[in-house]
């Protein structure tokens, strides 16, 4: 099979990769995969991800982002943090390709919700001044995300990562303009209604992805993911869409070349 595939959000800088993440990329261009983008949390791994687009170059790309678990932080320590991230893009223009993971999450309650929709906010607005699509973190928060980029989401355009709704939230992320992505959980026996909301999605706004290490798709289900594991959620997504794998694979990548502007680099 000749697939030319991309996994649009992954976290190969996780120490879990320092073993074998050679291996793990060789692995991913053997399984023919052209890219991978690895996504930050903080400013120490939006660094981490800089640094691996620049040993892997053509290959890695990077976004970088202040995750909403990690926005506890007072006024005076995010505008630092938000400053640190906003020269890491001018200074690497080449390797990073999108701002993220940021948005909301009520699934851990470590972080006041108040908290986070600043952080994300802000971080919004900072995409926008810098012209970068916007990779979205959205768990058990659908209503408050999705009216937080109703509001201050003018003029952005990016990607619902890992999506985790409903068929009716998939349109509502939809009409917004913005693209889907989906992970290894749909592939989960119980994924149904995941699976029912991947057949609404428009060939042209659906990603593929992994979350790497996290949602090792069913067929390898409990091991570290990697970025090859991701045909076994292509196989399922286009099984459901009812389309052909190879369809699949080049739609999914075009969407992600297009909305972070790889031809350009
Ligand atoms: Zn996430
Ligand atoms: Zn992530």
């Amino acid at each position: 099979m000749t697939v030319a595939a991309i996994d649009s959000h992954a976290h190969l800088y996780f120490d879990r990769f320092d073993e074998d993440r050679d291996q793990v990329i060789n692995r991913a261009k053997e399984a023919g995969f052209t890219g991978v983008i690895n996504i930050g949390i903080d400013v120490e791994t939006s660094s981490k991800v800089i640094d691996l687009a620049k040993k892997y170059p053509g290959f890695c790309h990077a976004a970088v982002g202040l995750h909403p678990t990690h926005s506890n932080l007072d006024e005076e320590d995010l505008m630092q943090t938000l400053a640190t991230l906003e020269s890491f893009c001018i200074e690497n223009k080449n390797e990073v390709v999108a701002f993220g993971e940021i948005g909301l999450d009520y699934y851990w309650k470590d972080v006041p919700p108040e908290i986070q929709d600043r952080a994300f906010r802000k971080q919004l607005e900072l995409a926008r001044k810098l012209d970068l699509p916007v990779v979205i973190h959205c768990r058990d928060a659908w209503s408050d995300t999705l009216e937080v980029i109703s509001e201050a989401g003018h003029g952005l355009t990016g990607v619902f990562h890992c999506f985790g709704g409903k068929v009716e939230e998939a349109r509502r992320a939809l009409d917004l303009g913005w693209y889907l992505s989906f992970a290894g959980n749909v592939t989960y026996p119980k994924a149904e209604e995941l699976r029912e909301a991947a057949q609404v999605v428009p060939s042209d706004r659906l990603l593929l992805e992994t979350d790497s290490p996290f949602l090792a798709p069913q067929q390898v289900r409990g091991k570290r993911n990697e970025p090859a594991f991701a045909l076994h959620t292509a196989e399922i997504l286009a099984k459901v869409r009812k389309e052909g794998l190879n369809q699949l694979i080049e739609t999914t990548t075009a969407n992600s070349r297009k909305l972070f502007r790889l031809s350009e680099i």
